[in-house]
């Protein structure tokens, strides 16, 4: 439907052109009779799809030879408990505290080591603490923090400087939508289901030299020596959804690769803020300038809840779907991922302008 824009946050739009090559794929795939879902993930087809589908994603953010590119299970949350069972070395890790999900990592690998703050506590986020305030130890396993906070809309304007400890980070809802010097990492994941293609696999991309590490009690299924060496082939994959990712990744390349997701996601981003900003606290944008999202855009009425629901139900009638925000936070949450086009948010800005008009106190 021509008019309808969806900002769902995760699982997300996919893209149009994707959604049709799939359906036309469907019954059929390859000549081979059957559906891509129906085909065995030991078979030469089900092969051909997961390494382009790497080498695609190799050559999107150019990951150097010496990192593995891994398609594991367990979404994001998987990955919260994946990565200090596979790089605990002396047992502590510091975490970056951002969000709702970074919070959750942190909590999750206290199950396991030794986790400590780097940032000073805060009941909310809205941005992040500057260097002087971090405190990072030297002779930790590694340092964790979230690239994007999807809830809170906070983004790391930079890569934070972690000296010779492995960084780590879940780029799950910003991967894809601006350049990464993916050798500044240990680790990098991000669940599938906001700018790579339907929710139901994780890619990890993992240093070489930080597969030697971690506990025994690791389960196979998060264990990332066990999936480089079966390559991400241990068990029954999804492979459907690692196909459409492959499809979304073409697409991508097709539209010309990250640096034109770059800009289309500045674009798009300041369209909303400045939207906001120029507003006259009509629309409140709440997060610190320098760590505002370009993925999640978190927004408030200025006026309070009842004008929020009212915008909410305007919107929804207007076409745009889904921009309430989490539960947890309130407000509303405008998703600007890889899918959602600029004439798309310059519409909803335009309606924005007109809603604030019309019900300006
Ligand atoms: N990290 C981030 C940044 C997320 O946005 C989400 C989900 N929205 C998660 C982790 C958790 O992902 P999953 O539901 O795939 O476990």
């Amino acid at each position: 439907m021509e008019s309808l824009v969806f900002f769902g946050a995760g699982p997300s739009k996919i893209p149009d052109q994707v959604l049709e090559r799939v359906q036309d794929e469907l019954l059929d795939y390859g000549g081979t009779g059957v559906s891509v879902m129906e085909i065995s993930h030991r078979s030469g087809q089900f092969q051909q799809i997961i390494t382009d589908c790497e080498s695609r994603l190799r050559r999107l953010l150019g990951v150097p030879d010496n990192y593995r590119v891994l398609f594991m299970q367990g979404g994001a949350t998987g990955q919260f408990a994946a990565v200090p069972l596979n790089l605990s070395l002396t047992g502590k890790a510091d975490y970056f505290i951002t969000g709702t999900w970074s919070k959750k990592a942190a909590a999750e690998a206290g199950r396991f080591l030794d986790v400590q703050a780097v940032l000073p506590a805060a009941d909310r986020f809205l941005g992040i603490a500057p260097a002087a305030q971090w405190k990072l130890r030297p002779d930790a396993d590694y340092v964790y923090y979230c690239d994007n906070e999807t809830v809170e809309g906070v983004e790391f304007p930079n890569v934070p400087g972690t000296g010779n400890v492995p960084l780590v980070a879940d780029m799950s809802s910003n991967i894809l939508t601006r350049p990464v010097d993916v050798s500044k990492f240990g680790v990098i994941f991000a669940g599938a289901q906001k700018n790579m293609g339907p929710a139901g696999t994780t890619v990890v991309i993992v240093r070489d030299d930080l597969l030697s590490r971690g506990l025994k009690m690791c389960p196979s299924v998060l264990s990332y020596s066990a999936m480089a060496k079966a390559g991400s082939l241990l068990n029954t994959p999804p492979c459907f959804n690692i196909y459409v990712t492959g499809k979304v990744l073409e697409w991508v390349e097709e539209q010309g690769g990250v640096s034109e997701m770059t800009l289309r996601s500045d674009i798009k981003s300041k369209l909303v803020y400045n939207t906001a900003d120029s507003s006259d606290e009509f629309y409140l944008a709440p997060v610190a300038v320098d760590s505002r999202s370009r993925t999640t855009a978190q927004l408030r009425l200025g006026a309070g809840a009842d004008l929020e629901k009212k915008f909410l139900q305007e919107a929804e009638q207007a076409g745009f779907k889904s921009l309430k925000g989490h539960r947890s936070v309130g407000g509303i949450r405008v998703a600007l991922y890889n899918a959602l086009t600029v004439p798309q948010i310059e519409r909803l800005v335009a309606f924005m302008g007109a809603f604030a008009a019309d019900n300006r106190q």
